[in-house]
């Protein structure tokens, strides 16, 4: 499936200075890593985990409610993380570290505004680890086999 790709507005972001980026970091989808591709999909989130510039974050373990994230400056390294707030580790002084198409989806789709709250266009935790539903198997036996490297 091809990625959604949203819209970047640089000027009202910079002015803003990454108020989103500070709260919590964007949610991934599943695309994000390539599905419905399994294969590459494990390989991307091996090296993402791997990285520990990224995370696995739940809204229900026993519903098997899992997302992926990027990590929570300060918790880099964490397979599992469940803050619920805190600075994404990809923003700088300058913006966000990551070319715009290898943002999270939910970055990418954020509506940036003026006047008024950006717009998120529904891409909460529940609606992002939904979509997960599906790749769970997958994603909790490759964060198991980064944690037990670790
Ligand atoms: S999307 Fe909104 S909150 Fe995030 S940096 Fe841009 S203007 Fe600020
Ligand atoms: S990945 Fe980039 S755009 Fe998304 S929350 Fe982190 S710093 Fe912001």
């Amino acid at each position: 499936m091809k990625k959604n790709i949203g819209i970047e507005i640089p000027g009202i972001c910079k002015a803003c200075g990454g108020k989103c980026c500070k709260t919590f970091p964007g949610l991934a989808t599943p695309e994000d890593f390539g599905a419905p591709d399994r294969d590459l999909m494990r390989e991307k989130l091996l090296k993402a985990l791997i990285s520990g510039r990224w995370t696995v974050d739940w809204v229900d373990q026993d519903a098997e409610l899992y997302f992926v994230r990027p990590a929570i400056k300060g918790f880099e390294g964490s397979v599992f993380d469940h803050a619920y707030n805190g600075e994404c580790t990809f923003l700088t002084n300058t913006g966000c570290e990551l070319d715009f198409s290898e943002r999270p989806e939910s970055c990418r789709m954020l509506i940036p505004k003026l006047e008024e709250r950006c717009d998120p266009q529904g891409y909460t935790r529940m609606y992002v680890s939904k979509i997960w539903k599906d790749y769970v198997d997958v994603l909790i036996d490759v964060a198991i086999e980064v944690e037990n490297s670790q």
